[in-house]
């Protein structure tokens, strides 16, 4: 770690904080009972990765997400989207802009059956951010704060949760925070998300045999 004049102690409270996008509040996503969860990348998992993808005209849908989503649903996991969003830090687009963008892939989601609870993004770049966006956080994958943000805030159970990502730091960052199981994705070959969803469909049947 390099050291950092501004930033030696170790207060939680001066430490760089991800983003986080409810789409009802956060008071909305809370839980009593404890939930796995299905972390999703966005680049590459979710949206075809064109880099730095923030408008509705850039977004070409991997096939099998809604699929995936809502197998995911129905096996009783909560949809949480982590990603890092360097393009906020090197200022291509504005935090109110990605969160613009964000809302209305919620709502593409939501109308399909598959609502997400939440998105939790890193805004910061260690090298290329600008102004205070510059900043070495715990946040940006492959570092795993994002997952224990989440986990804190909607009471999820990481040992029994999912990662999908598209990159060994995606894998890494869920597996530091404890989560179960990671699945690397390629969504340039066909059908990406087909033996992620193969594998929730039958956690769902199996969900379905115990109940009865
Ligand atoms: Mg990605
Ligand atoms: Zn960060």
């Amino acid at each position: 770690m390099p050291a950092r004049s501004n930033c030696s102690d170790d207060d939680m409270s001066t430490q760089p904080k991800p983003g986080i996008y409810v789409p009802g509040g956060l008071q909305s996503a809370m839980s009593e009972a404890r939930r796995r969860a299905l972390f999703l990348d966005r680049d590459g998992v979710i949206n075809v990765n064109h880099g730095y993808v923030h408008t509705i005209e850039q977004t070409e849908w991997v096939p099998g997400i809604f699929e995936l989503c809502a197998t995911a649903r129905d096996a009783g996991y909560a949809l949480v989207v982590v990603t890092n969003q360097a393009g906020i830090a090197r200022g291509y687009y504005s935090e109110s802009e990605f969160l613009d963008y964000t809302r209305w892939m919620h709502e593409e989601f939501a109308v399909r059956g598959a609502v997400i609870l939440a998105t939790i993004y890193c805004p910061h770049h260690p090298e290329a951010g600008l102004g205070a966006l510059r900043i070495e956080c715990g946040c940006r994958k492959p570092a795993s704060g994002m997952f224990t943000v989440a986990s804190d805030l909607f009471n999820l159970a990481l040992g029994d949760s999912m990662m999908v990502g598209d990159k060994e730091s995606d894998l890494l960052a869920a597996s530091g925070a404890g989560v179960l199981r990671g699945f690397l994705v390629d969504s340039s070959k066909p059908e990406p998300l087909a033996r992620v969803i193969e594998h929730l469909g039958r956690a769902a049947n199996s969900t379905m045999e115990r109940g009865t």
